[in-house]
């Protein structure tokens, strides 16, 4: 049983042909237009390209922003100009195959959840440490929307009331303190503090700046100061996913984006602060802490597999 997966991005529109285990058959990708209109066009080109010669049972198209629980209309896109756009009905129209919308965290976390590292569990909640925190839940085998489908955004949960302006309006989100970017504003403080911050100072006078790669390679090498900017990332972190856990109860937190590429090193923190955080700690079992195992297309692979999973389910 195959279904078609886009995964609609700032830079390029990637869409393939996925099984039912979630292996890729066939793959294409175009630059992303900017007009709206022309992105459309390009969705419809891929899936009727893609599904030439296949039987796919539908079509899942993903795509940043606000998406109706009804996995139809995208309520708000932030890089495009859709606002209650009803991109599913415009899309369905002009292809021979059901499609649905969905969210583009939701589609890649549904992926991991299906084929990578939350595949033997019923209850996970995904965090993708970007330059924001994205993320995704899966309570009891099912991608959690909320009643009006725009539920799950894990990176918008606030820790700090009070706190650091977010780009989304309020104040004090994890995304402020977990996200790649607050690592970069731990590094500089690291950095301009010297003792254990002088390598990040160094590589800082070296460069101009501290950038992700740069701090990434430090902290390959085990420097002190990168290695104390990313426990203060995963102190909050862990916090975060205290929190998640008390409402959830997942039996398993991933975490995936660039900067989870540190593996252990960020895990480790993460499971200290969640155990020093935990309400009735001692009581609540513990759930896995996990690295993300998709890495490439799983946005694709997801949005494919939701297809599926509603074909079935209709
Ligand atoms: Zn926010």
């Amino acid at each position: 049983m195959q279904a078609i997966g886009i995964d609609i991005g700032g830079t390029k529109i990637a869409g393939a042909l996925v099984d039912e285990l979630g292996t890729i058959i066939r793959e294409d990708r175009v630059p992303t237009p900017k007009q709206s209109d022309a992105i459309e066009d390009e969705v419809v080109e891929m899936i009727t390209r893609l599904g030439d010669g296949a039987d796919p049972v539908g079509a899942g198209v993903a795509a940043a922003g606000f998406i109706d629980a009804a996995q139809s209309t995208v309520y708000y896109a932030p890089n495009i100009a859709w606002r209650n756009e009803p991109l599913r009905q415009k899309i369905e129209t002009r292809v021979d195959v059901p499609v649905i919308v969905e969210n583009d965290a939701n589609a890649a976390g549904w992926a991991e959840f299906r084929f990578g590292a939350g595949r033997l569990v019923s209850d996970m909640v995904i965090l993708t440490i970007g330059t924001g925190v994205g993320g995704a839940i899966v309570t009891d085998d099912r991608l959690f929307r909320g009643g009006f489908g725009a539920g799950a955004e894990v990176g918008h949960m606030r820790v700090v009331p009070g706190g650091l302006l977010c780009g989304c309006g309020a104040r004090g989100c994890i995304e402020q303190y977990g996200s790649g970017r607050a690592l970069q504003r731990y590094a500089n403080e690291l950095a301009d503090q010297g003792g254990i911050g002088q390598a990040l100072a160094d590589v800082r006078s070296r460069n101009g700046a501290l950038n992700g790669p740069d701090i990434s390679a430090l902290i390959q090498q085990h420097d002190p100061g990168a290695l104390a900017a990313l426990r203060q990332l995963g102190d909050w972190l862990g916090q975060a996913s205290a929190s998640l856990s008390v409402v959830l109860d997942p039996q398993m937190f991933v975490f995936g984006g660039g900067v989870a590429q540190a593996g252990e090193l960020l895990l480790e923190p993460i499971r200290n602060a969640y155990l020093e955080n935990l309400p009735a700690r001692g009581y609540h079992p513990e759930p896995e802490f996990r690295i993300a195992e998709l890495v490439n297309d799983a946005g694709v692979v997801g949005a494919a597999d939701l297809a599926r999973v509603h074909a079935i389910s209709h």
